[in-house]
């Protein structure tokens, strides 16, 4: 087994609470897998209802004087964590990589776009403003000013351990809010770090607080019920999602919900066919595959299907797989058993019904949770494959004929976070773009993130966005003074 003791001794492996890490109330802890190889890494402690509350308290108690903090300071804060991080890029990168499972170029490039967070809202901190006007009647004035929302919960997914953390973090904080962060039960190392770095960089006790637990449902359930918080922010499955904003509705906090996704990727036969083949790659094979903007269904304009499909295949199969702290990797394990099995049976049942295998095609055998990077064409209609996220290494095209049908297939799924075509007309660009049901659209390019730009979905994708100027709002109450002078 690699050594990663060095690495692992300076992470804390307690709840991050009130400025410190400590056991839990129960004295529990779980195991934090390596994908890679099925091994246990380190143990981290499993908070109750009782430690969430305790959270929630140091949370409650952080707020005023937070929010009082001068908005330089908060930023200043935030800025000497965003250091830190880069400092420590290859700390938070090895860590991301042997608790998550991508490549370690990934996890660097990780880094800089979870750090970003940080900067960019140390940046915004200091210039959240108002309105101010006379009223219509001329009988006084109209003040609008925004504060913090209060006490805010996050919980975050596995995929991005850094950055699905950060993107709130960075925006909470800079408004005045105090957070407390549940991150994913196969992912709470990264989380943790950052903690402690955030309090390195000078960062108040009870304003970050982070509790990994397994028992999501109960520690998330009592935080909802109880009244001294005031906003939940989410990241994760639509199915999650949908229960979280039900159970919002008892104390009608603000949300935020970045959810699934299932991201159609249009290649019309006018594209530059060499750089949709590299915008593929990158949308569909980052991350390996396990990413709610990945390129869910690849649509094809049929006079360019083969061509295209040959040199995509050509490249995924040339995709060498293994741990990804190995040199030369481009592909690591899937999160987990479960999430390789729920792989291997949507493409299973394509292939039982038709579906023809370029490449790859099934789950590796031996230690660790590998999957095949595959290309499946000849998808029937009807395919669970095509209407369901995949999250993994595969794949899956299809062909059309006219524009219409490929928006109106680009269109017919619940989902709405985003979408990706190539073409070289302006015009197509423009009329495509407008047409596609996504909060996010990338044109001639598989990579869209960006921290300075609104990240966010529609349909059954979510609400809110995270990210650029739009990201703070969701940390702000606005509140308008009638004001007679
Ligand atoms: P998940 O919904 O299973 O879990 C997400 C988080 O919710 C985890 O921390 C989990 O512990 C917690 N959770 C699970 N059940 C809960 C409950 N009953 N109450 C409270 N918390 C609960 O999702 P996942 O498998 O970790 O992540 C994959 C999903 O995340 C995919 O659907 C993906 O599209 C989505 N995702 C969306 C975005 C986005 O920005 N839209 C980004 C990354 C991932």
């Amino acid at each position: 087994m690699t050594d990663f003791s060095d690495l692992l001794s300076k992470v804390p492996t307690g709840l991050w609470i009130d400025g410190g890490s400590r056991d839990g109330e129960s004295g529990n802890r779980f195991d934090v897998v390596n994908p890679a190889t099925g091994e246990v890494l380190t143990s981290v402690a499993n908070a109750s209802v009782a430690d969430g509350d305790a959270a929630l308290t140091s949370a409650a108690v952080a707020q005023s004087s937070w929010a009082a903090t001068p908005p330089r300071e908060r930023s200043m804060i935030l800025r000497r964590a965003w250091e830190l991080v880069v400092e420590r890029t290859e700390d938070f990168a090895l860590l991301m990589t042997i608790e998550m499972g991508k490549t370690l170029p990934e996890s660097r490039g990780e880094v800089t776009y979870g750090a970003e967070f940080l900067r960019w809202f140390s940046e915004e901190a200091v210039r959240v403003g108002g309105r101010t006007a006379t009223a219509p009647s001329g009988n006084g004035r109209i003040l609008v000013t925004k504060e913090p929302v209060g006490p805010c919960l996050a919980i975050t997914p596995w995929n991005f351990p850094l950055a699905m953390g950060t993107r709130k973090i960075g925006p909470a904080l800079a408004a005045g809010c105090t957070m407390i962060v549940k991150p994913a039960e196969d992912t709470p190392l990264t989380m943790l770090l950052l903690a402690q770095v955030f309090a390195d960089a000078g960062l108040p006790p009870g304003v970050l607080s982070v509790v990994p637990t397994l028992d999501a449902p109960n520690v998330i359930g009592a935080l909802m019920k109880d009244r001294r918080l005031r906003k939940v922010s989410f990241t994760g499955s639509t199915q999650v999602g949908k229960k979280l904003i039900e159970q919002s509705a008892d104390q009608v906090l603000r949300t935020s919900m970045e959810l699934g996704g299932n991201a159609p990727f249009i290649v019309f036969d006018d594209a530059d066919i060499d750089a949709a083949v590299d915008g593929a790659l990158a949308a569909k094979m980052r991350n390996g595959g396990e990413a709610c903007t990945a390129a869910n269904r690849l649509l094809v304009h049929n006079p360019i299907r083969a061509e295209f499909t040959k040199a995509l295949a050509a490249r995924i199969g040339a995709t060498k797989y293994g741990p990804g702290y190995d040199d030369g990797v481009a592909l690591g394990p899937l999160i987990n058993a479960k999430q390789r099995n729920s792989v291997a049976a949507l493409v299973d049942e394509a292939v039982t019904a038709g579906a023809h295998v370029h490449t790859g095609g099934k789950s590796v055998e031996g230690a660790g949770f590998f999957f095949e990077p595959t290309v499946l064409d000849d998808v029937p209609a009807g395919q669970r494959i095509l209407s369901e996220e995949i999250f993994g290494p595969v794949a899956v095209i299809t062909g059309f004929d006219t524009e219409e049908e490929a928006i109106e297939r680009a269109n017919a799924t619940d989902y709405g976070l985003a979408a990706y075509f190539f073409t070289k007309s302006l015009d197509r660009a423009l009329r495509v773009s407008s047409a596609l049901e996504a909060g996010m659209v990338g044109v001639n390019r598989g990579v869209i993130s960006d921290p300075a730009a609104p990240f966010g979905g529609v349909k059954q994708s979510g609400l809110g966005s995270e990210g650029g100027s739009e990201g703070i709002e969701e940390y702000l109450n606005t509140k308008y003074i009638a004001l007679t002078p």
